[in-house]
């Protein structure tokens, strides 16, 4: 690899309570390139979350270290998307799209001229002046895209992102997150449930197994870009997801306490 822009090396995570300890994630190897769209999926509980948090720098590694290389000494690292949006409620939408201009400076007209543009570019311009209560949950979601985006940062950590929307509109940001991405790249790591989603979306698929969160399998998917949803009727899509899901049911059924055959 000759451009990497995460190196993740022997990362453990183990929380520790006041009478247990919880090892969460790892050990965890792993090398991200620069402008690679990485999905990670795994069971609930594997560490998939800790493991973004770690990689952002707002939790520490047990054992390991994480080692970035930055190309933009100056500019934010990464911007996290969740779920929830985690948009502020009482700034209009054009203001919180603005906030990491804000808060580094950039000079209002500036500011404003290019969180507008991505205002447009996700499909929200119209709700500029509207604050996030009055708008659905795939318009929270496109302005929580839109912030993320305009930071500029060398990596976006999203992690699952569309979870919490219906289908529908799921397939919808689907596809503008990939025209948004194909013209834009930067690096991405995303945490979908969905294997499906994992293959629509990325250059590489990473399978993590139950906790502790250890790496199953890392997948390249060699759809070609630009990709549409056509790319599902594939064979290829179809045993893909065929091999992603064989190892997480794997993970599943360890997770269940052991039958006793009669
Ligand atoms: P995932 O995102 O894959 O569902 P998480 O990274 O959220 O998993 O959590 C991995 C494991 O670590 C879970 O068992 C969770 O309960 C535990 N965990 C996560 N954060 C904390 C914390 N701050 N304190 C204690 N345990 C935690
Ligand atoms: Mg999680």
């Amino acid at each position: 690899m000759n451009d990497r822009i995460v190196r993740v090396e022997g990362v453990e995570r183990v929380f520790t309570g006041r009478r247990s300890a919880v090892h969460a994630l790892g050990p965890i190897d792993l090398e991200i390139e620069r402008g690679q769209f990485v999905a990670i999926v795994g069971p609930s509980g594997c560490g998939k979350s800790t493991l973004l948090r770690i990689i952002a720098g707002l939790d520490a590694p047990s054992a390991g270290e994480i080692v970035i290389a930055r190309k933009q000494p100056t500019g934010p690292l990464c911007s996290m998307v969740f779920q929830d949006y985690g948009i502020f409620p009482w700034k209009t939408v054009l203001a919180n799209v603005r906030l990491p201009l804000d808060i580094a400076h950039v000079r209002r007209a500036e500011a404003n001229a290019t969180a507008r543009e991505w205002l447009v570019r996700t499909g929200v311009e119209g709700f500029a002046a509207a604050y996030p209560h009055t708008l659905s949950g795939g318009m929270r979601q496109r302005v929580a895209l839109a912030r993320a985006f305009v930071a500029h940062p060398e990596m976006l950590l999203m992690d699952e992102p569309f979870a919490a929307l219906d289908a529908q509109l799921r397939l919808v940001l689907q596809q503008e997150l990939l025209r948004v991405w194909e013209a834009h790249r930067r690096t991405i790591l995303f945490v979908t449930h969905s294997i499906d989603e994992a293959l629509l979306l990325a250059d590489r698929v990473i399978v993590m197994s139950g906790r502790p969160g250890r790496i199953l399998d890392d997948i390249e998917v060699p759809f070609p870009r630009p990709r549409s949803r056509d790319a599902r009727a594939t064979a290829e899509f179809g045993a893909l997801e065929e091999r992603i899901w064989n190892l997480l049911k794997g993970t599943v059924e360890a997770d269940e306490p052991a039958r006793v055959s009669a």
